[in-house]
């Protein structure tokens, strides 16, 4: 059924509304979290496969390590098959063993080595966003951990192409870093260039750092607004919560059989100040499970959408 939809979709990034079924429906931005180890072509092949028109990839091994070499022709063939079907906003992701703020000036200029290095092959894909992890202080205090982040990001963008580069919410396990909607305006506070800058969402994670997404939605956005700037939040992360609200915890869930639960993110996907943006899973799940949830919250959400 996405893949029809899909099909005629040939607006690119502009193609917001189409036809479905024979009802005018705005379409839902949504796809999951995919293995880059076989190219950019395979995830867009994958993508359409589960009835996604987006998806989000570990630039290399999540653990660190060397990327891939570039493979243009990969690279080429993608974006033509990406304009075919519809495909767009999709989100890299940045191994989540990157500190921006260790203590340890190797591993912060680990972090800066590797994330200029992605954000130069992401000028490839000029429509890619890059998603990272704040990092965490390891007791040096908060003060410290952001000043090396934003030390980092200034000296990233005085070196890199135009990628959007985006915090992620943290669920505050330990000492990381934007745990908190006032963490992360600090960070940005501090960021020269901020055109370049924009924040993730993870659902998970905002949850499990005390924000009552499932009783308060609206009141949550308007503090993300009110510190931040709802113009900042570019990306959402879906992924229901194994543990409870304030726990910290950062165990993420099927959607609808956490503590967060289906009607949530219904909301969520169908909300004014939301529905726009691109939407990735990164729940518990297979390649089938992916797709039964993408299918589920279209259902869903593009029934109310019309
Ligand atoms: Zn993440
Ligand atoms: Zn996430």
């Amino acid at each position: 059924m996405s893949m029809r939809a899909a099909s005629e979709c040939r607006g690119g990034n502009a193609c917001g509304i189409l036809r479905f079924y024979g009802k005018e429906t705005a379409m839902l931005r949504i796809g999951c979290h995919l293995s880059s180890s076989k190219g950019y072509l395979a995830m867009g092949k994958e993508a359409v496969k589960i009835g996604a028109n987006t998806f989000q990839f570990f630039t290399r091994n999540p653990r660190g390590g060397k990327a891939k070499e570039l493979d243009i022709s990969d690279i080429e063939a993608y974006l033509e098959f990406a304009q075919e079907n519809g495909i767009a906003r999709i989100l890299a992701h940045a191994p989540y063993t990157l500190n921006a703020c260790a203590k340890d000036p190797d591993l912060r200029q680990f972090a800066y080595d590797t994330m200029c290095d992605d954000l130069r092959r992401l000028q490839y894909i000029p429509e890619a966003m890059y998603n990272f992890h704040p990092g965490s202080h390891v007791k040096q205090g908060v003060e410290q951990g952001i000043f090396y982040i934003c030390d980092l990001l200034n000296r990233i963008h005085a070196q890199s192409g135009q990628t959007t580069v985006l915090l992620e919410t943290m669920a505050g396990k330990g000492t990381e870093l934007g745990r908190n909607f006032e963490e992360l305006s600090m960070i940005i506070d501090r960021v020269e260039d901020k055109s370049r800058l924009g924040v993730c969402l993870d659902t998970c994670h905002v949850f499990d750092g005390g924000y009552d997404i499932v009783h308060s939605l609206d009141k949550v956005l308007e503090e993300f607004d009110q510190t931040i700037g709802l113009h900042r939040l570019k990306a959402v992360h879906l992924n229901d919560s194994k543990h409870g609200l304030d726990s910290h915890k950062d165990r993420h869930e099927k959607i609808g059989e956490g503590q967060i639960g289906l009607e949530t993110f219904v909301k969520i996907v169908t909300h004014p100040k939301l529905r726009e943006l691109p939407f990735y899973l990164e729940t518990p799940n297979d390649l089938a499970g992916y797709q039964r949830e993408i299918a589920l919250l279209r259902e869903k959400a593009e029934g109310e959408r019309i």
